[in-house]
């Protein structure tokens, strides 16, 4: 069982989780993994960034207020148990977390892997204190860090992989004797550890991830994920008013909704799960008695539905190489994908104008100014290429169903209905899978466009 952060929000939401925990441990061994309660990774992000430039009044402010809010927190949740043990765990975090940002602010620097260890403390506050929250009612709950836990990684700090075979293996030898005591192994989401035991984290939202991963290598019956809504909608419900719960979905359709919904889950979370066959059930922790959605490898309902969901990432922006002298010479392409991969930098979208004479890429948007800059130096002067352009204000939507494959006209229903609403589209491309279509609007006009799809769709409720 996962908890988000916004499950894990405070003490009564904290007390909340662990009750839910109990309520289903009279008949199942659980596996716990703790987001950082509420926004705190935002905040350490925060923080960060203004140790990193020096701002350190700001930053220790900002600090001071985290602080007491996880002291807070903890004391809340023990109530009149007068264990010692979790203040002077919470203490002992603080000291250590004052001492990173300091580091940072005296340095001005602020490197993937330091970042890394800043952005590892939300968790590292939150796994304690939920496992007193189980112990507050009579569980055996313990406290594991991802690394405790057995989960190694290469050193791609920021979005470091997991190195399967190993960590499965750890995880097995860690964490089924801890079980075995009938004890509620309670694991940080989000981070992990390389082979020599620097932290790393899975990329933001990863602690769904870090639950596939344990549910895999434990190979458990189900892996829940506990968030503030009742499931898989069929847009964010809070762009769309009606959307509507999912309450079967494949792990393709997933698969897709995830790597495109951006927020509601980490991209790739569910592939774990996916290999192994075993049932993903996304639930609302304020009501934990609906069944949620269930993402799973059989059949699912609503397959007539041409389309299924359709969602929004914010934040990325488009990078345009472009030069005459592109048309009909070979490896241009090749030469910018070689650049971004050198660069780790992921490319999200691509497409190609049958002209040849442009290439545009979409990056997140914290990548575009390192894309333009080595696409720069790589491409200008050797003839083919004249300018690299970037566009910082984009969204793109994702159209998502298995049955858009062999279906004729979907493409033009949905961009007759984003035209509709004037919305301008600046790029467009479809998975080879045809599940999904997606193209890219302006910030500003992406919530326009996912309504004007999901009302052509008719994926709200009924109106009656
Ligand atoms: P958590 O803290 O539990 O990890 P997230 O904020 O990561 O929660 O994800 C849950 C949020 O995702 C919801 O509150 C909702 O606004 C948003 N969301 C975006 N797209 C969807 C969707 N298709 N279905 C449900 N929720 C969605
Ligand atoms: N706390 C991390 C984040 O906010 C991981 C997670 O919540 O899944 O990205
Ligand atoms: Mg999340």
């Amino acid at each position: 069982m996962k908890f988000g952060g916004s499950s894990l929000a405070n003490a009564a939401r904290i007390k909340n989780a662990a009750r839910t925990v109990e309520r289903f441990s009279k008949d199942n061994r659980i596996v716990v993994v703790a987001s950082a309660i509420n926004d705190v990774t935002d905040k350490l992000v925060e923080i960060g960034d203004l140790a990193q430039k020096g701002r350190i009044v700001q930053a220790r402010a900002r600090l001071l207020r985290l602080e007491s809010f996880h002291l807070k927190t903890a004391r809340a949740v023990l109530g009149r148990t007068t264990s010692k043990e979790l203040v002077d765990i919470v203490d002992g975090l603080n000291h250590e977390l004052e001492r990173t940002v300091e580091g940072i602010a005296h340095l001005r620097e602020l490197t993937p892997r330091s970042r890394d260890y800043l952005l590892s403390f939300g968790e590292r506050f939150s796994s304690p204190i939920v496992a007193q929250g189980l112990r507050n009612l009579g569980l055996r709950a313990r406290a594991y860090t991802g690394a405790d836990a057995g989960i190694t990684t290469d050193e791609n700090f920021g979005e470091a992989k997991p190195l399967t075979e190993v960590s499965y293996h750890q995880i097995r030898r860690h964490l089924e004797p801890s079980l075995a005591r009938k004890e509620i192994p309670t694991v940080t989401g989000f981070i992990a550890a390389t082979v020599d035991g620097t932290i790393t984290t899975l990329g933001r939202g990863g602690s769904d991830y870090t639950a596939s991963l344990l549910g895999a290598a434990l190979n458990v019956d189900e892996i829940w994920i506990w968030t503030d809504v009742d499931g898989l909608m069929t847009a964010d419900p809070r762009i769309v008013k009606d959307a509507v719960l999912l309450s079967t979905v494949s792990f393709a359709e997933a698969l897709e909704l995830s790597y495109f919904g951006a927020k509601m889950m980490h991209p790739r979370a569910l592939q774990p799960a996916a290999v192994r066959k075993i049932p993903v059930r996304i639930k609302n922790s304020s009501r934990p008695s609906r069944d949620g959605t269930l993402v799973s490898a059989g059949e699912t309902k609503d397959n007539e539905k041409v389309v299924k969901a359709v969602s929004i990432i914010r934040s990325i922006g488009i990078v345009t190489v472009s030069g005459t002298g592109m048309m009909g010479s070979p490896g241009v392409a090749a030469r910018v994908f070689q650049t971004m991969g050198s660069h780790r930098i992921n490319v999200m979208m691509i497409s190609q104008g049958s002209s040849e004479a442009t290439i545009s890429l979409v990056v997140a948007r914290r990548d575009v100014e390192t894309a333009v800059r080595t696409l720069q130096l790589a491409l200008l002067g050797q003839g083919s290429v004249d300018k690299v352009v970037a566009e910082k204000d984009a969204c793109i939507i994702a159209v998502v169903g298995s049955g858009m494959k062999g279906t004729p006209g979907v493409a033009a229903r949905i961009f007759s209905a984003v035209a509709q609403k004037n919305v301008n589209v600046r790029m467009v491309a479809q998975g080879s899978s045809e599940y999904n279509v997606s193209f890219v609007v302006s910030e500003a006009q992406g919530p326009e466009a996912v309504r004007a799809i999901h009302d052509e769709f008719h994926l709200g409720k009924p109106r009656s």
